[in-house]
């Protein structure tokens, strides 16, 4: 078999992997969105800006041993990611704190299949009223994910991204927040004149066309080209942890941390 040939198969599996691999395993539904939409709305006089929630929240994280009884991940990864959580929380006043390192001595989580693997794992392992991060070699299902989230509930992470910003986006969809492309109501428009009805609910982040213009190793990821219904160009939040056009994101927006505070005051106060 010629060499070139060969190195293809080889190589193959692994850029496979590496995309697959990369995105997230949350999608609101319509009605949940619906249910942002008002929410966002008439957040101005639920909540007054720079809300202080001035709270400390717990996380304990759940990491799966492989078949070896290695950890796959180092104390020190794991404390970057809680100080990265720290320090982009800090505008609502949540801080994070690592409250303990469960080794979980059962290898196969470590091919994570969230209907299978949830109800037990959860069962034996979770803590009551703390925030359990679940990090693990690969997650199969939800097939393609680094990472996933439910509200105020729990996180599960591939090993590989506890470094990476995924851990940061996947809190955001803890305390609520769709992906900036999601939309129960036809596509925002670039002149975000339906921004309170469509695409994410919030009209300080740009109407963002994903998938439409991804393409990778373009300027974040994205080529611009696609315009919406009036003919405009779209312009996407590049710079927003919820987007997928990556790796250029760095920032939540006021009304994306609003709405963070409003999820936690509404879902989250037991947590501690
Ligand atoms: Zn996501």
């Amino acid at each position: 078999m010629p060499l070139r040939i060969l190195i293809i198969i080889i190589l193959f599996p692994l850029f496979f992997h590496a995309q697959v691999n990369s995105e997230c395993g949350n999608k609101m539904t319509a009605s949940e969105l619906q249910a942002n939409y008002a929410r966002i709305q008439s957040l101005p006089t639920l909540l007054p800006h720079d809300t202080c929630l001035n709270r400390e929240l717990s996380l304990v994280f759940h990491i799966v041993l492989d078949s070896m009884g290695n950890p796959g991940v180092t104390i020190t990864q794991i404390d970057t990611c809680v100080a990265k959580l720290n320090r982009v929380w800090k505008p609502i006043c949540i801080s994070f704190k690592k409250c303990s390192l469960n080794y979980v001595p059962d290898y196969n989580y470590n091919q994570w299949r969230n209907i299978y693997d949830e109800p037990t794992f959860s069962s034996n392992y979770y803590v009551d009223k703390t925030i359990d991060i679940v990090l693990v070699d690969t997650i199969l299902l939800p097939a393609g994910a680094a990472g996933y989230a439910d509200k105020m509930g729990h996180i599960v992470l591939s090993k590989s991204s506890v470094t990476k910003v995924v851990p940061i986006h996947e809190m955001g969809h803890l305390f609520g927040l769709p992906h900036t492309f999601e939309t129960a109501a036809g596509n925002e428009l670039v002149k975000r004149t339906n921004c309170y009805s469509s695409g994410d609910g919030f009209c300080d982040t740009e109407a963002d066309p994903y998938p439409s213009g991804k393409v990778p190793g373009a300027h974040c990821d994205f080529q611009p080209g696609p315009k919406d219904a009036n003919n405009d160009y779209y312009t996407p939040p590049l710079d927003n942890y919820m987007t997928y056009f990556k790796p250029c994101v760095c920032r939540f927006t006021q009304e994306q941390y609003n709405f963070m505070a409003l999820t936690f005051i509404l879902f989250g106060t037991q947590l501690h």
